[in-house]
């Protein structure tokens, strides 16, 4: 028998803002454990919560670029539940009247559901150390989340790792999130059931937790599909649970099984008003909404006459976006400014691990680099090796040039000597070439290069070579 997967993702994403979402504390990450708490996110008794205003502006931002219809009066609930790490024993959450309910988001040309955002607040975190102890930092307690929940519209693991990739990608445009997984401002949770093909009833579903890249939540639902359809296969059953990802061991293992709603006893905050999110301040929001990825990208495709997969490229990230569109400016070859992206400057911010926003190159730096090129004063070859430089120094190219002695030998006398150099040294490559093998042509041009360091003009090599032979 023959089976599908369900899967439905639950994301969270902390908002970017300077304060907590229900008191004054700061939002900084990586300071001192406990040093920014105050009664209120520590839960003390007798404290009121105060909404953040900004929060609200955030994630109904989100909302409407993801297409959901705001609810009018939603409300917050108490979430019981007792953990060290949650000084309240209660998270003040949202539950049947959510911020926002009915969205999508399109994946790859597939429509994937959105059933609801909500508001949230973060617990605290526990760390256990290598003695055996542990500790608390309540410096995350009260952090403003949002949750979207999917609807189980996503058939395959690679499905997820696109809209994981897709939403990110909106969250950075929107500038709601820092989207840092590593900090865990993006945490991502999966629900997944199989059932035979053509079965439209529901297959009894696992929850998957601790994925901490995209690429480990695609490799979870892979081995979590298998291990489901090898369970049914042998006779067993689904139990209906939390696992948790073994990322060094590749597997998922069970943790708990699975809560439902009713053991968490919701129930309205009394201390918050239910919140309305008005019209007119929703229109503001909207106008705020820049241009999104995927319109960018049509854009790409049709402005400059980008390749799609040129254009995904450059619009997976706002800030190289810009930096393309910028370079653009200054030198107006797309497709040529985009393959140097695409391949040198990409694979340069890769290997430094930065965002090109962090990188000291600039979109002259690039433009300026190009123009040599095409005036003959450096090879292509040499831009490959000026680049690193920028990257380093954030000196301008002419500026690398000048100091490396790196300008093009496109003095013919010059090269002639370098010639006659290389016919002496390789007798036999010049008989061959004379006896008719005439790919030697490219090893003695390579000689020539390697003489000069890389700096005579492969043209010009290239013509007074063969007029020498
Ligand atoms: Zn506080």
């Amino acid at each position: 028998m023959d089976y599908e997967a369900v899967i439905g993702l639950e994301t969270h994403v902390q908002l970017k803002t300077n304060s907590k979402i229900f008191c004054g504390c700061s939002t900084n990450f990586g300071v001192s454990p406990n040093s920014q708490t105050c009664p209120v996110c520590l839960g003390f008794p007798g404290v009121l919560p105060v909404l953040n205003k900004k929060v609200v502006e955030l994630a109904v931002k989100l909302t409407l670029a993801l297409n959901c219809r705001i609810t009018p009066n939603c409300k917050f609930h108490r979430k019981n539940y007792f953990y060290p790490d949650l000084p309240k024993a209660y998270q003040i959450s949202q539950y049947d009247e959510p911020l926002a309910i009915d969205g999508y988001l399109d994946v790859e040309a597939v429509k994937i559901g959105i059933t609801r955002v909500h508001l949230e607040e973060d617990a605290g975190k526990l760390i256990h150390t290598q003695e055996g102890d542990s500790l608390v930092d309540y410096n995350r307690c009260g952090m403003p989340l949002i949750e979207i929940v999917t609807e189980p519209d996503l058939k395959t693991p690679h499905q997820a790792y696109e809209y994981l990739t897709d939403l990110k990608s909106i969250l950075e445009y929107l500038e709601v999130s820092d989207c840092n997984m590593e900090e865990g401002s993006l945490r991502c949770d999966a629900n997944v059931s199989i059932r035979p093909v053509g079965q439209v009833e529901l297959g009894t579903k696992t929850e998957v937790k601790n994925m901490n890249s995209f690429k480990a939540v695609e490799r979870a639902l892979s081995y979590e599909i298998e291990r489901q359809i090898k369970v049914v296969q042998q006779g067993g059953q689904i139990n209906q649970e939390t696992r948790l990802w073994d990322e060094k061991k590749e597997i998922t293992i069970p943790m708990r099984s699975k809560e439902e709603a009713h053991d968490y006893r919701y129930f309205p905050e009394p201390d918050l008003v239910p919140l309305e999110v008005s019209q007119e301040w929703t229109e503001e929001i909207k106008t705020g909404i820049p241009e999104l990825p995927q319109a960018k990208r049509q854009r790409f495709i049709e402005g400059y006459e980008l390749p799609s997969y040129d254009a995904e490229v450059l619009t997976a990230n706002k800030s190289l976006a810009n930096f393309f569109e910028n370079t653009t400016k200054f030198y107006p070859k797309p497709k040529m400014v985009s393959n140097w992206i695409m391949t040198e400057v990409l694979g340069y911010l890769a290997e430094a691990n930065l965002d090109i926003s962090q990188s000291k190159l600039t979109p002259t730096h690039l433009a300026e680099m190009l123009e040599l090129i095409d005036s003959g004063t450096i090879s292509g070859k040499i831009g490959k090796e000026v680049l690193p430089e920028i990257f380093k120094t954030g000196k301008s190219p002419a500026e690398i040039i000048q100091e490396k002695g790196l300008v093009q030998i496109t003095d013919g006398d010059e090269i002639v000597k370098v010639i006659e150099q290389v016919i002496t040294e390789n007798p036999k490559a010049v008989e061959e070439y004379k006896t008719g093998k005439k790919e030697t042509l490219g090893f003695l041009v390579g000689q020539v290069m390697k003489l000069t360091k890389g700096k005579a003009n492969p043209q010009i090599t290239n013509k007074l070579l063969q007029e020498r032979l």
